[in-house]
């Protein structure tokens, strides 16, 4: 008797963790669709190589070599990929981690967040939410008062100046 307990038990625990695997897998779907549509080949002749890399295939740029890693001009940063403003100067800091950092995002709904499971890590993956394009990830050991560091790969964005009007 115990040892058929025991397999009722473990089933319902396989099947508990099957239903959860399913359930993140959905919140995490990868075809969502976005304002800005492209086709890979577009993509592919829009992007350098390294971009394409970083920004459709969610690859990653070495640490301290993003030419946006120590810069602090006043201005917006935009997506690489379409455009759309995704931070400001003013929300920059030196976080030392190798990579531009910032504490929020210009507005509410520029930047999604996703559940990213890859590489044995559970991080929220951002993506710019104009066309989907890979930015970085977000952590919540941020030193400022949002309490978030917004880890974004130089490749990935675009610096425009501060114009007197
Ligand atoms: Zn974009």
């Amino acid at each position: 008797m115990k040892k058929v307990l025991y397999i009722l038990t473990t089933t319902l625990f396989l099947t508990a963790c099957q239903g959860q695997e399913t359930n993140s897998t959905m919140g995490n779907a990868d075809n969502t669709s976005f304002p800005v549509e492209k086709t890979e080949q577009e993509w592919k002749a829009q992007l350098s190589a390294e971009e394409y890399f970083v920004i459709r295939q969610k690859g990653t740029e070495r640490p301290y070599t993003g030419e946006y890693n120590m810069h602090f001009d006043e201005g917006t940063y935009t997506c690489r990929g379409c455009d759309t403003p995704l931070f400001t100067s003013d929300s920059k800091f030196d976080s030392h981690c190798g990579w531009p950092s910032f504490d929020q995002g210009i507005a509410k709904g520029a930047i999604l967040e996703k559940l990213d499971k890859t590489h044995g890590m559970m991080r929220t993956e951002i993506v710019c939410a104009s066309c989907g394009g890979h930015l970085g990830h977000v952590f919540n050991d941020g030193p400022t008062a949002t309490g978030l560091r917004y880890c974004v790969n130089s490749l990935s964005i675009d610096f425009k100046e501060e114009k007197e009007e």
